[in-house]
């Protein structure tokens, strides 16, 4: 008699972007000539660079000769585009890493998600809160987390941090030692970072403790400022204690093509032994590498054109952040973030939940955003608003809310 992984029935009943769905959904119903505008999406909007367009046609016709035809990708993804991140991505910032440190995978998504396979489980992971769910329920899928407690909105073996209006939305080392530490700098759904000198505090901590530090950078590309590390190798020996996950998706619009790729540097050792090797096995064994025709659009994106056209993309966003910021600061909203991340985090007024908040904003406003409390029991009484719609819809959303 075959058993089920009983770890899946503890997830708390439905994900956050369903339960959104759902209540547009019914919005829509009973109002259908309502003109809705979403500021709650983490997708990109703008069509892909003509650089990678012209790449995946590139592609697409090697496929199509015999000559030309690639079939399985190496495991760890093709050395073109190894070659390209570890010079682009981690040279030009002065950050040697070997290109057999950096495995291509399909997005940063799942590859945050599965890093877990190679340890045990009886590690501790602690996360900032609120973050990107996918840390927790993917710790919680693998019964690494104890039991989600309603009550408090947390599971009963997570070390949560939290990331308040008062620690300027940066988590502080935490009392209990955890063994993986999931750190996530520019932040969804903050929009904080932290300084090259507040990170390297995060490195020592994990040295001089033996804990690992899970970084995810996905949108790196969003920094503006000189002090915010672009990744966690510029800190003084992280090499030998962070793993770094990165993604096409957020700047150059891979969401629905997919690319990401993660950094394990030979030096992290767990009494002896490379955690590169076990990624390498686990990524041989149950990954079919990303499609050549992916990693060579991806590859484009670091010639000039394409390091051109992506960054103008990355500024189309940033300029709509840079808007709500102003608007809603100016309309009396507490906002932050927007300024490295594409992401405005939003004090709800009048002491509002979130989703008391989301539903105002719906229903006489018609824009969604998405409520904080999803994103982890700090997330509460906050809203979180993204940069990735149009500049005329954002505008347009912008109208409506200050009209509220
Ligand atoms: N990491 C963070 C923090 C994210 O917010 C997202 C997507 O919203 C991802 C990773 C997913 O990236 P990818 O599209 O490469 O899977």
């Amino acid at each position: 008699m075959y058993k089920i992984n009983e770890n899946y029935l503890k997830l708390p009943g439905s994900y956050l972007f369903s339960t959104i769905g759902k209540k547009v959904g019914e919005y829509k119903t009973a109002n259908p000539d309502k003109d809705i505008i979403s500021l709650g999406i983490g997708d990109v909007t703008l069509a892909l660079a003509p650089v990678v367009i012209q790449a995946l046609h590139g592609a697409v016709d090697e496929m199509a000769n015999a000559e030309t035809f690639k079939g399985y990708a190496p495991d760890l993804g093709y050395e073109f585009l190894r070659s390209a991140i570890a010079k682009n991505d981690y040279k030009a910032r002065g950050v040697d890493i070997d290109i057999d440190e950096i495995f291509i995978s399909d997005g940063a998504k799942s590859d945050s998600g599965n890093i877990g396979d190679i340890f045990s489980n009886d590690n501790k992971i602690a996360v900032c809160d609120p973050v990107y769910p996918v840390y927790v329920d993917t710790n919680a899928m693998a019964g690494r987390t104890g039991d989600y407690v309603e009550s408090t909105g947390k599971w009963s073996n997570v070390v949560y941090m939290p990331c308040t209006a008062e620690t300027n939305f940066a988590p502080e080392i935490p009392k209990e030692t955890p063994d993986i530490i999931y750190l996530c700098f520019p932040n969804n759904p903050t929009g904080s970072t932290i300084t090259k000198t507040e990170l390297q505090k995060w490195v020592d901590y994990a040295l001089e403790s033996g804990a690992i530090i899970i970084y995810d950078a996905a949108y790196e590309a969003y920094i503006s400022e000189e002090d915010v590390p672009h990744s966690i190798y510029e800190c003084e020996g992280a090499k030998k204690c962070a793993i770094e996950i990165r993604s096409f998706s957020k700047n150059a619009g891979f969401t629905g093509t997919r690319l990401g790729f993660t950094v394990i540097p030979k030096d992290i050792k767990s009494d002896g032994t490379m955690l590169n090797s076990l990624w390498a096995r686990r990524h041989g064994t149950k990954f079919n590498g990303a499609p050549y025709i992916i990693q060579k659009a991806g590859a484009a994106i670091y010639s000039e054109e394409g390091k051109k056209q992506t960054k103008d993309m990355v500024a189309y966003y940033m300029n709509n952040a840079k808007m709500i910021c102003e608007e809603l600061k100016n309309a009396g909203y507490n906002v932050s973030g927007g300024i490295n991340a594409p992401y405005i985090w939003l004090k709800t007024p009048d002491n509002m939940t979130s989703w008391e908040f989301f539903d105002r904003l719906l229903e006489n406003a018609n824009v969604v955003g998405t409520p904080g409390s999803g994103f982890g029991p700090s997330g509460e009484g906050y809203f979180r608003l993204t940069a990735f719609g149009s500049y005329e819809n954002t505008k347009k959303a912008l109208e409506r809310i200050k009209n509220l």
